[in-house]
């Protein structure tokens, strides 16, 4: 399958002259630590050695070791995208944990920020509310406070804003890459030396997407450039109900689309169904029928509204903007769509950054899993409809979460499988929902924003199949040993599919 050599004893003394003796480790418990993270992919090797870098030029040598040995390396900044910053195929490599990298910057005269790998979401956030009160970092919405600000832009995530400024690779203004080579290279404005990261464009074509969703297998990003939003302190979060997926899908759609008045202040527009809030207990401790979620004022299914505002008059006038579009469309849907009471400890929670609102879905039988999906904002009803339809055809709760991306041009939509890892099976069992889901809805052009190797990436590019040849050879002139994070979107394709690989047909 792959050519790729073991880790030998001379590589490990190399790496530890690089970066010193207490920067380098090969013990298997330590190894192991670093795999118990997974909740976005299952899927992962164990590498063979870690080795913590403290700058460019000590990244830029480890990669080139790597191409003389031809080892893999694999990059991770927070490791909360679980199994997805760790080795894809055999042998693991090199693990190259970026947390030491952990300065930053802030510019709020041109309103960006700088951050190195390793600067993690909840510091971020704590240094900004004591020194930068007015001004907000981009941040994950829902992830642990250890996922990084970059990790997240590297996996175009959803940020605390995300409603208003889309993925959070839009909010990047420059790149410092390392390449597989081991050459260094700025893009944006950073491209000319002394210029600020003021302009994304650059002195010319901008390569930044090569590395945005590339899951670290282009090049390694060593710092970067991105932008910081305004912080207004007039919030709330409000909440409507309703029967139907399109009955929480559409007004939110009217609410988003003007972009200005309304819009511009609902910075997370999320919802759900009442599966979300069952699955964040012990299974024996709650009862599973929606009658109990009833009684105390649960909806089905629900869309709440983060909204910001600078005074107290267009916070108010926000939602009774809000709550206006819920009743037309009653009236003209003839549907119900109330208001829910949110308790004042709901609407704290859902206020706190980084709220830690997703962590306990592990409680309703130990394993989770998200799998995350991309489709216009209104086609997001129908494909909830068909998740949660195959949800309950193999057996898991139909716990459902969708977000709006950029004004509800997009939809994230994520399922949240809530399994027993014990039971045998399961993981064949996920895999076979994971490939009849993903058939199905490739069909119907929607797309997976952070693709499993063994299911999405192969199935994806099996389809788009020109774009596959391009990623390819791109990849081959970063990387021309291909030791960058392998198997990451099927490249080598053999190492992690059976299927026909495209660039041969
Ligand atoms: C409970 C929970 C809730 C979550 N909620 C959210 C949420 O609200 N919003 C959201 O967007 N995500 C969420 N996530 C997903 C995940 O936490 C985020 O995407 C996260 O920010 C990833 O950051 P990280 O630092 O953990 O990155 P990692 O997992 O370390 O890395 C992400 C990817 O980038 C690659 N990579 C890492 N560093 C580099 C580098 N320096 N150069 C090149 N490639 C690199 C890795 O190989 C990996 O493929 C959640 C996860 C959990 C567990």
């Amino acid at each position: 399958m792959s050519n790729y050599n073991k880790v030998t004893d001379d590589v490990v003394k190399k790496l530890v002259a690089i970066c010193g003796e207490k920067y380098v480790t090969t013990s298997e418990p330590l190894r192991h630590s670093y795999m118990a993270k997974g909740i976005m992919g299952l899927e992962a090797e164990l590498p063979e050695v870690i080795v913590r870098p403290e700058n460019a030029e000590q990244v830029s040598k480890i990669l080139i070791l790597a191409n003389e040995n031809l080892c893999p390396v694999t990059p991770a900044a927070g490791g909360l995208s679980g199994g997805f910053a760790l080795p894809a195929i055999q042998p693991g490599g090199i693990y190259m944990d970026m947390t030491r990298m952990d300065k930053m910057t802030v510019d709020t005269e041109n309103r960006v920020m700088v951050v190195e790998p390793g600067v993690k979401s909840g510091d971020a956030w704590r240094i900004f509310k004591t020194q930068y009160p007015d001004w907000a970092p981009p941040i994950p919405d829902g992830a642990p406070p250890a996922a990084t600000v970059l990790g997240d832009a590297i996996e175009r995530g959803f940020s605390l804003v995300t409603g208003v400024y889309g993925p959070q690779a839009d909010m990047i203004m420059g790149l410092e890459v390392v390449l597989p080579t081991g050459e260094i290279f700025h893009t944006g404005s950073w491209a000319l030396p002394g210029a600020k990261p003021f302009y994304r464009w650059g002195v010319g074509p901008n390569p930044d997407g090569l590395f945005l969703g590339s899951q670290g297998s282009m090049g390694i990003i060593t710092k970067c450039a991105i932008k910081m939003v305004p912080h207004p302190h007039f919030k709330t979060v409000v909440a409507y109900g309703g029967e139907s997926w399109d009955d929480v899908v559409k007004p939110a759609w009217e609410i988003s689309k003007h972009e200005m008045g309304i819009g511009e202040r609902t910075v997370m527009v999320q919802g759900g169904n009442y599966e979300l809030v069952m699955t964040r207990w012990p299974k024996t401790n709650v009862p599973t029928d929606y009658e109990f979620y009833k009684k105390i004022g649960v909806d089905k299914k629900w869309m709440n509204y983060e909204v910001w505002a600078w005074t107290q008059e267009e916070l108010d006038f926000t939602l009774k903007g809000i709550d206006k579009i819920y009743k037309d469309y009653e009236v003209r849907e003839k549907r119900t769509t109330p208001q829910q009471q949110l308790h004042p400890k709901q609407i704290a929670s859902r206020l706190k950054k980084p709220n830690k609102i997703a962590v306990p879905y592990s409680l309703w039988q130990a394993g989770f899993l998200f799998i995350t999906w991309y489709c216009p904002w209104l086609e997001s009803s129908a494909m909830m409809e068909e998740y949660c339809a195959a949800m309950a055809e193999y057996g898991f709760p139909e716990t459902m979460w969708v977000a709006s991306i950029d004004h509800a041009r997009q939809a994230i939509v994520m399922p949240i499988l809530c399994f027993d890892s014990t039971a045998p099976g399961i993981y064949d069992k996920i895999r076979e929902f994971n490939l009849e889901t993903t058939r199905s809805f490739l069909k119907k052009g929607w797309l997976n924003y952070r693709p499993d190797p063994f299911v999405h990436a192969p199935e994806t590019f099996s389809k788009a199949k020109e774009y596959y040849k391009m990623l390819v050879k791109f990849r081959k002139v970063l990387d021309p040993n291909l030791i960058l994070h392998p198997g990451r979107l099927a490249i080598p394709w053999e190492s992690v599919s059976d299927l026909p690989n495209p660039c041969k047909e």
